[in-house]
């Protein structure tokens, strides 16, 4: 009788892009297990973090009452994990007294220093409400376009590319679409541990006869279920994704038809991929050319190939290029516009396409309308009554840089956690503490709320509602299940005092009615309304206008860009911008484990998936450890020139000999402490996926 619900709510898992629905059981305020729904993305499947992740919204560590930094505690010295000291650092105090301090010191900076000395990062956990009412806020509250999240560390440089060259940041088809592909590429991304339920789909399509090509330096699980699967060197994926074009042009296996009629630029990128024959390119991607000749035929003559990519392709200085690259892949080839086709850059984050969709971004209005775009800023200063900056704002890494400059003065970060993810961590710390004043809204005391000023606590997924869009650009519902703990506030009237504080007079009441603002504002939802939200739980955009279906496969006859054409940019070798030496000698990967989620700060207090993998680990290989005379479960130092961790070592030889894999959500050995903050110069993405690194024993 005690496990027995008194309700159930239909949610959905606020971990990974693919956007599984679900359900809360709940009783007495208290989820007491989680079954997998019916959705369009998971039809009953879950995840262990789906399905085991949820109790971390009653862990004791959560914040319940606004907290204020002590006088003259300096914001130095290690995070403290201990719940019980974080009253020598901070102190209780009322709401009323945390939200005069926190928007009233944001407000002072704007008024003495102007808007240009504020920022303020949202974050891809929060609804798409929460998202589009906090870049409002920064917007018209501090006046300034300094705003972003996480989608500059995961996908910039891919949405970037795509908004390039296909005129649209999101996928082309869902991931589901794979059940109808021949061929199925995935480039730089492990599903099976960062996106599992897609992976299941991936499987299926395999034992119903499609093929699996996998391009990666690091080994996955999915290479049992491989047609082929190609190891490539590290750093080389122009160089083996400009051989696979050579090969499509020299052979002929371009669709002539589809390159005349909707693209522009093919010229130019033949002549570019011309320098780049498989046998020139074997010995730098490390594939032999026969092989790079049958994988370019496979996926050039296939009824049907779909690609799909992550963090592999995108966490580079080239990580635009490399997105280039895959669409001109799928141009060439006519590779899309069709069921069983096109590009899909799997989202990492729950609501990374909703937050980015709805104007979190500093160069992009909601909609990715442009901020220097003089009619998308009149059609938002009518809608919004304010007048607009009309300088794109600055990027996540960019603001650190500011901070040091002396440029940026206070900060409003809301659920997300640089002090964490971040590279080169250590500088991203210094920033955050060199401010004049930081506000946080957190659920946790994260590494980043510990340099704060005033700490909001804020709710927990399963204690709002609000809608989020998964990788597919589905539309889904979030439902409230359990309310917040002690003094804890929903974050959408946290966002709203703060406006107030900075003299914003809003007054929402219900979520839908944000939504309702947001479908006034966005032509690709236009069409979606709460009700029918609340009785579907989820649509698909586009959707321009009431009663329309919504596309899941886009770009059928024509591309959103000047004259409906796609466009080819060609992309040339660029190396990573810290190669090893005598000094560093190894590569360092950073990326996710299955159980845990980015930082860490949820999925690290959900106790099954904290007792299955409770400590910091780095995957070394065999051959490695044998070098460094070091045995599985022993402890290891990493360096880099910007920091070091010690961690256990784990033997796995799915990196290459000489490239060591390390998960970011460890706090204790924080690696983004040695990453490096080196950008793509078109996404500003930093570059986690290749620095120098030396290794020692103890
Ligand atoms: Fe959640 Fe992603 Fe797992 Fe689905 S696949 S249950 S969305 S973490």
């Amino acid at each position: 009788a005690l496990n027995i619900p008194d309700k159930q709510v239909d949610s959905v898992c606020p971990y990974c892009g693919v956007g599984c629905q679900l359900t809360y059981n709940v009783k007495d305020n208290k989820i007491l297990y989680v079954e997998g729904r019916d959705g369009p993305a998971n039809h009953g499947r879950l995840c262990v973090k789906g399905r085991y992740g949820f109790d971390y919204a009653h862990h004791p560590h959560r914040l319940t009452k606004p907290l204020i930094r002590r006088a003259g505690m300096p914001k130095t010295g290690e995070f403290v994990m201990d719940p019980d000291r974080v009253l020598e650092v901070f102190r209780e105090a009322t709401w009323e007294e945390a939200l005069a301090l926190a928007g009233g010191t944001l407000a002072r900076i704007r008024d003495t220093h102007g808007g240009a000395a504020l920022a303020g990062f949202g974050s891809a956990k929060g609804s798409n409400e929460e998202a589009y009412l906090f870049q409002k806020l920064v917007r018209t509250g501090f006046g300034t376009n300094n705003v972003d999240h996480c989608t500059r560390l995961c996908h910039a440089s891919s949405v970037s590319a795509l908004l390039e060259g296909i005129g649209s940041g999101a996928v082309s088809n869902p991931v589901m679409d794979v059940m109808r592909a021949e061929v199925i590429v995935v480039i730089g991304a492990n599903p099976t541990v960062n996106h599992p339920v897609a992976a299941t789909w991936i499987k299926n399509a395999v034992k119903e006869g499609a093929k699996l090509i996998l391009l990666d330096p690091r080994r996955s699980e999915l290479a049992r279920h491989a047609h082929r699967s190609l190891q490539f060197k590290p750093d080389t994926d122009v160089a083996l994704l400009n051989a696979l074009m050579h090969v499509i042009v020299s052979e002929r296996l371009v669709d002539e038809a589809f390159i005349a009629s909707r693209t522009i630029g093919y010229a130019e990128l033949e002549a570019n991929v011309a320098e780049y024959s498989p046998e020139a390119m074997a010995p730098i991607c490390g594939i032999d050319a026969e092989t790079i000749r049958y994988v370019a035929r496979l996926y050039a003559t296939s009824k049907g190939s779909m690609i799909l990519w992550g963090m592999g392709i995108s966490q580079h200085i080239h990580g635009t290029d490399n997105a280039r690259c895959l669409i001109a892949l799928a141009l060439m080839t006519g590779q899309i516009g069709r069921p069983g086709t096109g590009l899909h850059p799997l989202r990492g984050q729950n609501n990374v396409q909703g937050a980015s969709d709805a104007g979190l971004i500093p160069m992009m209005l909601p909609d990715y309308q442009r901020v220097d775009n003089p009619a998308a800023r009149a059609k938002f200063e009518a809608a919004w009554n304010t007048t607009l900056d009309p300088k794109p704002g600055l990027t996540v890494v960019e603001i650190m840089d500011a901070i040091d400059a002396g440029q940026i003065r206070g900060m409003y970060i809301m659920g997300e956690n640089p002090a964490m993810s971040d590279p080169d961590a250590n500088h991203a710390r210094a920033a955050l503490a060199a401010l004049k004043h930081l506000v946080v809204q957190d659920i946790f005391l994260t590494e980043t709320a510990y340099l704060a000023d005033v700490i909001l606590p804020a709710s927990a997924f399963p204690e709002k509602t609000g809608t989020f869009t998964n990788t597919d650009r589905l539309v889904q519902l979030g439902r409230q299940a359990i309310d917040p703990p002690g003094e804890a506030k929903q974050d959408l009237w946290i966002i709203q005092q703060m406006a107030q504080q900075l003299g914003l007079p809003w007054n929402y009441g219900h979520v839908s009615e944000v939504f309702d603002e947001m479908r006034r504002t966005m032509a690709s939802i236009g069409g979606i309304t709460w009700e029918r939200l609340e009785s579907e739980g989820a649509v698909v955009y586009p959707c321009v206008a009431e009663g329309d279906a919504g596309e899941p496969v886009v770009f059928t006859d024509t591309f959103p860009r000047e004259g409906g054409r796609a466009r080819f940019v060609p992309a040339d070798i660029i190396p990573a911008d810290e190669r090893p030496d005598a000094e560093y000698p190894m590569v360092l990967i950073t990326g996710r484990q299955l159980e845990h989620w980015h930082t860490g700060s949820m999925t690290r207090r959900a106790t099954v998936l904290d007792a299955l993998e409770p400590d910091p680990v780095a995957l070394v290989h065999p051959l490695d450890l044998e070098r460094l005379g070091v045995k599985p479960g022993d402890a290891i130092t990493i360096a880099s020139r910007r920091g070091e961790v010690v961690l256990w070592a784990r033997a796995d030889d799915s990196s290459p000999v000489g490239a060591i894999f390390v998960p970011f959500c460890y706090y204790e050995a924080a690696i983004n402490r040695l990453t490096n903050a080196a950008l793509d110069p078109f996404g500003k993405i930093p570059e986690f996926k290749y620095c120098a690194i030396k290794v020692t024993s103890g």
